[in-house]
């Protein structure tokens, strides 16, 4: 496969290869973030914390902080480097298996795989996750958690690309066009879709909504609306932007737009 794709559906799918940890751990060691704020442990069942996910996690976590902010009181994340699925495993999910992570509370398990793009995508992925769920008490809106954590792991990936000196294709999903959600539907979603057909098409089009939303509203003030979602009691979803940054249903249109492909793919 010489295009680079991966999203969600393939970390989701495969979050149950994860078993808990059981075994002793060989190596750890510890990166801080943040002058200091974010303090990162990462642990290995193998000798050594490979290069790739030393290099890979400061670029990772620059571009969830520069999309998410940093928690206002001192945290800590523990990343668990995971080995591969068993091969028949692997096999029943028909995906190609490069570099996949799942977050839950303060840790991070991941394979990490060889590819570094693919594992700035993951690990921006999940630490987008990671970072709203430490700054806000709230879980935001399905669409926006993870049309955000998509945002951020492409930002990931493009820095990475960059330092790599390599181009970063990230082509939409085949048949994306039969399964697409409408704006209303989408900005509905409480479960996560079922089949991976719909399930792709749900993160392309979350993050392109998000990717619209923070394109109009410019990165400080969509950490004001990510806030403005992130509470108990939040506003449905287009109230902020209609009487706080005065969009009309022209822009309201606008967004609906931008959650559809164009003739020639985006
Ligand atoms: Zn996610």
């Amino acid at each position: 496969m010489n295009c680079i794709i991966w999203n969600s559906v393939v970390a989701l799918s495969l979050a149950c290869f994860f078993l808990p940890p059981s075994r002793a751990q060989a190596v750890s060691t510890n990166l801080t973030f943040a002058d200091g704020q974010i303090a990162c442990e990462l642990s290995s069942q193998r000798e050594t914390i490979p290069d790739l996910v030393l290099a890979t996690l400061p670029v990772a976590m620059d571009a969830a902080r520069k999309a998410i902010g940093t928690p206002n009181e001192p945290v800590r994340l523990s990343i668990r480097l995971l080995e591969p699925p068993p091969f028949y495993k692997r096999l029943k999910t028909m995906f190609q298996v490069e570099a996949y992570a799942v977050q839950e509370n303060d840790e991070i398990r991941l394979h990490a795989g060889h590819d570094p793009l693919k594992l700035a995508f993951r690990l921006g992925h999940e630490l987008s996750h990671w970072l709203v769920y430490k700054r806000y008490s709230v879980r935001p809106p399905l669409w926006l958690d993870e049309g955000l954590a998509q945002m951020v792991a492409g930002s990931a990936a493009e820095a990475c690309a960059r330092t790599h000196k390599q181009d970063l294709e990230r082509p939409r999903p085949p048949k994306l066009d039969e399964h697409m959600y409408s704006l209303g539907e989408l900005i509905a979603l409480r479960t996560y879709p079922r089949s991976a057909a719909c399930s792709a098409a749900f993160y392309w089009q979350a993050e392109a909504l998000v990717g619209a939303i923070h394109k109009r509203l410019g990165p400080a003030e969509f950490a004001v609306y990510l806030g403005l979602l992130c509470a108990a009691d939040a506003p449905a979803w287009d109230i902020p932007l209609r009487e706080r940054w005065y969009f009309s249903d022209w822009d309201l249109n606008w967004l609906a737009e931008q959650i559809r492909p164009g003739p020639n793919g985006k």
